[in-house]
């Protein structure tokens, strides 16, 4: 048996024998994993806040066998704020799920948890849109997995914009009129306006910028579609925010 310690964040959490909870794990060195909480269903239970979805932590754990279970958990923060409002809540399990599905079992991943935390702690406490947040999320998970954004000119021949911009969805590159090719899709001035503003913006001064909903619902809805094609994956959290 190994004693390990590591800083986590709780992806989700599931049922598992009478009293118990499996919780799976994101941890920047360790990747995805999941571990037991052990009679954490019984009242008063010690460790309850550690089987609580955005609990981020510093866990003791003890593997045997290729199994983990929690010995302890020292709380670095609870993200709270994020469960007590609908649309937060919706975001930040996007954020979770999106996480889940990118990252894989002993994946070293520091710098998607850094852009993770970055998320959640803007959406417990700042006062940037919800969707913002959402969609600098993505933006910033594509640019690390080499995903081009071309904001101000088009990716192929390096003129400026004019009229037609069209979005790779293998690459997004963004072209013009001129150069898309077949596998792109045409996107408004307002839906490429939003995806380079919020891009350009830092989260310190995110919570000044102001767009129209349906163009937010858009962008975010494209954001979804670039996901599912790099990852084969839906993610079904974001359905009551971009559909
Ligand atoms: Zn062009």
């Amino acid at each position: 048996m190994d004693n390990i310690k590591c800083n986590a964040i709780v992806l989700s959490s599931k049922d598992y024998k009478e009293k118990d909870k499996i919780i799976t794990l994101f941890s920047p060195d360790r990747g995805k994993f999941n571990a037991v909480l052990k009679s954490v269903k019984i009242a008063n239970a010690k460790l309850k806040f550690a089987a609580q979805p955005f609990c981020f932590g510093e866990f003791m754990l003890v593997e045997h066998c290729g199994m983990y279970t929690v010995s302890g958990c020292t709380l670095v923060e609870s993200f709270y704020e994020i469960t007590t409002d609908l649309n937060k809540y919706y975001v930040g399990g996007a954020i979770l799920e999106a996480t889940s599905a990118i990252v894989l079992p002993e994946q070293i991943e520091s710098g998607l948890f850094i852009e993770i935390l970055k998320a959640l702690k803007n959406l417990a406490y700042s006062n940037i849109n919800e969707r913002i947040i959402l969609i600098k999320f993505f933006l910033n998970i594509f640019s690390a997995l080499g995903y081009k954004f071309s904001f101000t000119k088009c990716a192929s021949c390096g003129c400026n914009f004019t009229v037609k911009r069209f979005l790779n969805l293998n690459n997004g590159e963004i072209c013009c009129g001129q150069c898309h090719t077949y596998d792109s899709i045409e996107i408004s001035p307002e839906v490429h306006s939003c995806f380079r503003i919020i891009n350009s913006t830092e989260y310190d001064r995110l919570d000044s910028v102001k767009i129209n909903i349906d163009v937010l619902t858009l962008t975010l809805k494209l954001a979804k579609l670039l996901f599912s094609l790099k990852f084969n994956y839906d993610l079904h959290t974001i359905k009551l925010l971009a559909d």
